[in-house]
């Protein structure tokens, strides 16, 4: 049993991450404390979190929400916030050791670069933040001495394959992807596909947008540029393979030759759980891989010219700068607009390559360029999509 649990601030618990961040927690109440959660609507389960949990205070995205996080929280010594600049502000709180970034999209930027200044420890899930801004998240991190810890299946898994080894002895790694419910269309195919099925992942049951991201491999592609910043990788040493089973989560190829490749079933609890206890581990009771019902891996190529968000993603990644900013909010409007219906799935692959071609390049942005970055994105697709929202 540990001296004191390590007390544990949760944003997005709400979500799927967070839902299962909360299982693994509850798995071993002796080793972790929550001390902050936080969502953006759903106040309901926020609430009942809370209540479970009991956080020294929580943090409900949308203000108009508060008075029903206050009322249903009444009576309990948890402080109760609202807004995204009490959430930028609650990370750096002095009974937090370890922040978990299971919230979406672009909003996990201040937040994470906030708890990287105040000494946080960061497991990662919020891949959107090493995309817009690795440079400047990556630096912060190494100015104020802080991990980052992968919880994405992925890279969890080259990060497990890489103890003991030396980043300077990778050749490349391969980042395995399912090739989600598209895999095998022809270009002629996406334009025909409906909503629903791209919300039918294969193997993986995730919040919506990465559901969306999944069906047209743009994770994928967020996927290589945040390895690039997890582990100072180049573009050409990161490789992608398509793995339809979902149990080999990554490989790494050493410049010996030799490969190693991390396994398990698909379960986020386990790379979750991983960037919990890092560096050590806990027993856990997830179902255990068994050969006899997955007798058979296969391996393919991902198809770059009907998947053409792997070509940009690699493109804006080799641009740097704020390339990778507009490209992520490209597909934050694009996938928001898929969900509300207003936009074709294949349709994704066009507006992201004219957010990236509009580009105003800013080569080595503040975090001030990015928010405006962000911002300008946004706007210049709202007047683009006007036609189809
Ligand atoms: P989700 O949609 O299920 O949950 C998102 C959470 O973030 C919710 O609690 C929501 O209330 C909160 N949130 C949404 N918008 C917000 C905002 N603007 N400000 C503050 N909070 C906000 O998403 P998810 O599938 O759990 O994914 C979370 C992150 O983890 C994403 O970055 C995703 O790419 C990454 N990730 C998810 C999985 C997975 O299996 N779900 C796997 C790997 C990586
Ligand atoms: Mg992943």
């Amino acid at each position: 049993m540990p001296a004191s649990p390590k007390r544990v601030a949760l944003l997005g618990a709400t979500g799927s991450i967070g839902t299962q961040a909360l299982q693994v927690i509850q798995q071993h109440p002796e080793q972790f404390q929550v001390t902050l959660l936080t969502a953006q609507r759903n106040v309901a389960l926020l609430v009942e979190q809370a209540r479970a949990f009991r956080p020294s205070r929580i943090v409900i995205g949308d203000v108009s929400l508060y008075a029903a996080a206050k009322e249903g929280l009444s009576g309990l010594p948890i402080e109760v916030l609202a807004g995204s600049e009490a959430l930028a502000q609650a990370v750096t709180a002095d009974d937090i050791d370890l922040v978990l970034t299971a919230l979406v999209g672009f909003a996990g930027l201040p937040p994470t670069y906030n708890a990287i200044r105040a000494g946080k420890t960061i497991a990662l899930a919020n891949k959107e933040t090493l995309v817009v801004a690795g440079q400047l998240i990556t630096a912060e991190a190494e100015r104020s001495g802080v991990k980052i810890l992968p919880v994405d299946s992925e890279h969890s898994a080259i990060f497990q394959c890489l103890v003991g080894e030396a980043l300077t002895d990778i050749e490349k790694i391969y980042l395995t992807a399912s090739g989600g419910p598209f895999r095998g269309f022809s270009a002629a195919q996406l334009e025909q596909v409906s909503l629903a099925q791209a919300l039918k992942h294969p193997n993986w049951n995730m919040g919506a947008k990465i559901t969306i991201d999944s069906a047209s491999m743009m994770n994928k592609g967020l996927e290589v540029i945040e390895a690039h910043w997890l582990f100072g990788l180049e573009a050409q040493q990161i490789d992608i393979v398509v793995h339809p089973q979902s149990i080999v989560h990554s490989l790494v190829q050493f410049t010996d030759g030799s490969m190693k490749a991390q396994l398990g079933t698909p379960d986020m609890r386990t790379p979750i759980q991983y960037a919990l206890t890092y560096p050590g581990r806990l027993v856990s009771s997830f179902t255990r891989f068994d050969f006899t019902k997955v007798p058979t891996f296969t391996f393919e190529q991902v198809d770059r010219g009907v998947f053409r968000t792997v070509a940009l993603a690699y493109a804006a990644l080799a641009q740097g700068g704020n390339a990778p900013c507009v490209l992520n909010a490209a597909n934050e409007v694009a996938v928001a607009a898929v969900l509300a219906g207003s936009l074709p799935f294949h349709r994704i692959f066009d507006v992201l390559e004219q957010a990236l071609a509009q580009l105003t390049f800013i080569a080595h942005p503040t975090l001030d360029d990015l928010y405006e970055t962000d911002r300008l994105t946004r706007e210049q697709l709202a007047t683009l999509l006007l036609p189809v929202l």
